[in-house]
């Protein structure tokens, strides 16, 4: 089992679909602990990765990766579009020049994209930040890589999500409400989430059938 180009523009497809779908709801989300653009922001930024994959097809999951990262980079802003585009930079790293990647390979991706959001954001987990996804996901991921369930991973990223709510936020507009901004799920953590719900129901659809 492992991820082609074609799944993982799928995965892009479907990721804007949520974002787009929610984009009130995630800016909602920042409206209480911050200043109310995640919607918009992920919004601009997805639907133009939407565009790219559609104009620009017949690439390597390395390329079609970092032309998705140069495209969050520039169109998300805010402190999130740096961080997503980030990850992506260096997910990128571990496809380049590659037309299916294995597990394995998307595992130490993940890893390093964390890393790389931990340089560029300076958060550590338990900040209540989009990292408190990313993080234990990655974990999951490499723990589970012999036998990954896209199922069980998906509902483990929505705990992950959901266990920002209680949180005080140390990094971010959110940190300056202090003990104020607990009891509110991180708008950063809710995006990731639809990220890799896009990705465990892309893989599951695959899965079908095989
Ligand atoms: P801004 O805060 O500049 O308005 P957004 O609203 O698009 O940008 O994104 C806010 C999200 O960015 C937060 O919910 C949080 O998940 C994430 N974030 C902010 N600062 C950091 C950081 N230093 N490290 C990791 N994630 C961060
Ligand atoms: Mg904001």
């Amino acid at each position: 089992m492992g991820i082609d180009v074609q799944d993982f523009a799928q995965w892009m497809l479907k990721a804007n679909h949520t974002i787009q779908a929610n984009k009130d709801y995630l800016s909602e989300l920042d409206r209480a602990i911050g200043d109310g653009d995640h919607g918009i922001n992920m919004a601009r930024g997805f639907a133009e990765v939407q565009n790219k994959i559609s104009r620009e097809l017949n690439q390597d999951i390395g390329a079609l990766c970092q032309n998705i990262a140069m495209t969050l980079l520039s169109k998300v802003g805010g402190a999130s579009g740096p961080l997503y585009g980030t990850a992506f930079i260096k997910m990128a790293s571990v496809f380049k020049g590659k037309e299916k990647v294995s597990l394995d390979e998307f595992s130490k991706a993940l890893h390093e994209a964390v890393n790389g959001i931990k340089m560029r954001g300076k958060a550590a987990p338990g900040e209540k930040t989009l990292l408190d996804v990313w993080e234990p996901v990655s974990s999951y991921v490499a723990e589970y890589v012999a036998d990954l369930s896209w199922q069980s991973l998906k509902s483990f990223a929505y705990q992950q999500m959901e266990n920002t709510r209680p949180l005080e936020a140390k990094k971010g507009r959110a940190s300056y409400l202090g003990p104020r901004s607990a009891g509110h799920l991180d708008p950063g953590a809710v995006s990731s989430y639809y990220l890799f719900e896009a990705l465990c129901l892309t893989m599951l659809k695959g899965e079908k059938g095989t």
